[in-house]
Order: C-alpha cells, then sequence, then structure tokens
C-alpha cells in the first residue's frame, strides 16, 4: 500500500502498523491515520508539544496588528501563518500539505494542522464579516450570535481575541452562545452581572488598548432567544452557525429558528462538514425564499484534520467548516409558500 507522507519515521511503531493493515490504500485515510498517530505518539513523548492547541489564549498573531489585511486577500492557511509570523508556517504548502518530510518539518505541521483545527471558528467569523460588512476596518463594535452553540463552539470562547488582534479598529466585542446544548450557560449563570454578559480575559495589549470581549449564554433554541430582552439589547451584525446540520438533525426544531434568521434580515454564516449537507441546507434555505450573499463553497478556513464520520461514506473525511455559505433576508418576490 501507498504510505501517506505524514507517516515516514513512524513506520517502527507497531501501533501504526496494525492500523494501517486495518485500513485500506485511501489517500485521505491514511492522513487520518497519520495524524492520529503522530499525535498519540508525541502526547506520549512530549506533551507540551500541543501548546497552542492546548493553550486558548495562545493566538497565532501574538501582538496586535497596527494595520489591518483582507483576510479575504489571502488564499490560504499557508498565507494566513505567515502573516502572523509563526516560524513554522513553512511546513504547510498552499494547498494545506507538508512541504518537507524531514522530522522538524513534519512535527511543524502537524502543529499547524492542530492550529487551524482551533482557529476555524474564529476566522470563519471574521471571513464572514469581511463579507456582509462593508466598513468592518473601522467598526469599533461587533456583535455575533452563535447559534446551535455547544460544547465545542465554548471551548474555542477565548480564540475569538484574534480578531482583535487583526482587527486594529475593533474595541468591543460581544458574543452571544444560544443552543439547547448552550455549555456556557452554567459558568455564566454563576458569573454573570446583572447584564447577562460575562468579560472574558484578554492580553495585556487588548488591555491597554481598553478593548473588551463580552460573552453571554442562553440555553435554548434560538427563535425562542429572540423574543428575550438580551436578544434585544445585543442584536446581532452576524449570526453563525458551525456545523449544525439542521438538514440532518432536530429538523423540526431548526424550521422556525431558518424562518426566523431569515425574518431578522441579519447575515448569517452556516457551515457544513461536507458537500451534500451543504447541498441540502441550501435547498432547504431556497424552499424558504433565502437571498444567497454567498452560494455553499469550500470555506478557506476550515478546519485540516478530517474526521472519519463511522454512519457516512466509505472512505470519505470531513472537515469542521468544510463548506460554508451565507444567507441574508429573504427575496419578496419568492413564491415559495414555506
Ligand atoms: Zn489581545
Amino acid at each position: 500500500m501507498q504510505l501517506h507522507p505524514d507517516l515516514t519515521g513512524y513506520v517502527e511503531s507497531s501501533l501504526v502498523l496494525s492500523i494501517l493493515k486495518i485500513y485500506s490504500n485511501s489517500q485521505d485515510l491514511s492522513e487520518q491515520v497519520a495524524y492520529h498517530c503522530m499525535r498519540y505518539s508525541r502526547r506520549i513523548h512530549d506533551l507540551g508539544a500541543l501548546r497552542l492547541a492546548n493553550s486558548p489564549v495562545s493566538l497565532p498573531t501574538e501582538n496586535p496588528r497596527s494595520t489591518y489585511v483582507q483576510l479575504n486577500s489571502l488564499v490560504s492557511w499557508r498565507e494566513y501563518f505567515d502573516l502572523a509570523k509563526i516560524p513554522t508556517a513553512g511546513c504547510i504548502s498552499t494547498t494545506n500539505r507538508i512541504t518537507s518530510f524531514d522530522s522538524e518539518t513534519r512535527t511543524g505541521y502537524m502543529d499547524l494542522k492542530n492550529t487551524a483545527n482551533e482557529m476555524t471558528c474564529a476566522l470563519t467569523i471574521l471571513a464572514g464579516l469581511e463579507a456582509t460588512i462593508t466598513n468592518l476596518d473601522t467598526k469599533p463594535a461587533l456583535t455575533i450570535h452563535l447559534i446551535g452553540a455547544a460544547e465545542w463552539e465554548a471551548t474555542k470562547s477565548m480564540l475569538i481575541e484574534e480578531l482583535f488582534h487583526l482587527c486594529p479598529g475593533l474595541q468591543n466585542l460581544t458574543v452571544g452562545y444560544v443552543g439547547p446544548e448552550s455549555f456556557l450557560l452554567h459558568n455564566c449563570v454563576n458569573s454573570a452581572s446583572s447584564t447577562g454578559l460575562t468579560s472574558l480575559h484578554s492580553c495585556k495589549d487588548c488591555q491597554n488598548d481598553g478593548r473588551s470581549i463580552r460573552i453571554f449564554a442562553s440555553r435554548g433554541l434560538y427563535h425562542e432567544f429572540l423574543t428575550t430582552d438580551l436578544a434585544t439589547q445585543h442584536p446581532p451584525d452576524l449570526i453563525v452557525a458551525f456545523t449544525a446540520g439542521h438538514q440532518d438533525t432536530n429538523v423540526d426544531s431548526w424550521a422556525p429558528t431558518l424562518k426566523q434568521v431569515l425574518a431578522s434580515n441579519k447575515p448569517a454564516v452556516f457551515t457544513t462538514f461536507n458537500l451534500k449537507e451543504a447541498n441540502e441546507e441550501e435547498a432547504a434555505f431556497d424552499k424558504l425564499g433565502a437571498c444567497f450573499i454567498l452560494r455553499p463553497q469550500i470555506n478557506t478556513w476550515h478546519g485540516l484534520v478530517g474526521y472519519h464520520e463511522r454512519s457516512g461514506p466509505k472512505n470519505v473525511l470531513w472537515y469542521k467548516n468544510l463548506y460554508w455559505y451565507i444567507v441574508k433576508g429573504q427575496d419578496p418576490a419568492s413564491t415559495s409558500s414555506a
């Protein structure tokens, strides 16, 4: 079988060899196996090696930028890592492949893939803002509503500070986590002020610049949340649903939420793990007469770690936020009866 380049140097491991015997010679699956074997191996030998992935306050852009560089002027994670001046940026190509097979490059490459997987949400939000707000570089305050938010989104909450480091004009950021599984609710109930908001700690540079990140959480369905005072007080500049799968699971409870998202006439970013989901969700929004700012397409800022869905098609890997699309409002001429 053909060995994925990431596995070079790990073939001495009986664990790797055992796994390789189980899997087919699919290039993509080999990549997934390589990733997990390398991660497993490095966890044993060097627990500190995954610093970026495990330390949510270590942002790729360590120092806030003084000039704004449009994210949509970058074509790949490689260019983003270059912009952030990450020394190992050269380990990944503009097509997200490893650039050399020596052990140093392999290590750097894996760290970058981890980092991309951590940062995909923050950068997808910024890409969505760029696509929908014309004066983004001078906008001092932004409010984001994350819908269908659960544990995964909550664990990335600190990484939203990257927006401060990339957007010099941004001073205040408010992020709401709304969903039946809103993981933050517990913490926020205990620590939030009477406003329902909790402040997040940021780096010294951001503190000295008087910047603030506030978050709130609401456990429940988004269309119900929209009737609350909290929603009225903090209307969104952008609504975002990461890999919500609204045509896959809980379709009935998503239906009124999708209608209200369109009725709000606010831009809303949706992401999916694969093209099939994206096509199904596009069809559902078409039925509702949605206006598309962006039809489904590959998201440059998708996660780089592949997942194999047990119930999904064989030899196909899914990636976090692989496809994205943006809707805003409904076409008044729509003849849909939905
Ligand atoms: Zn900062």
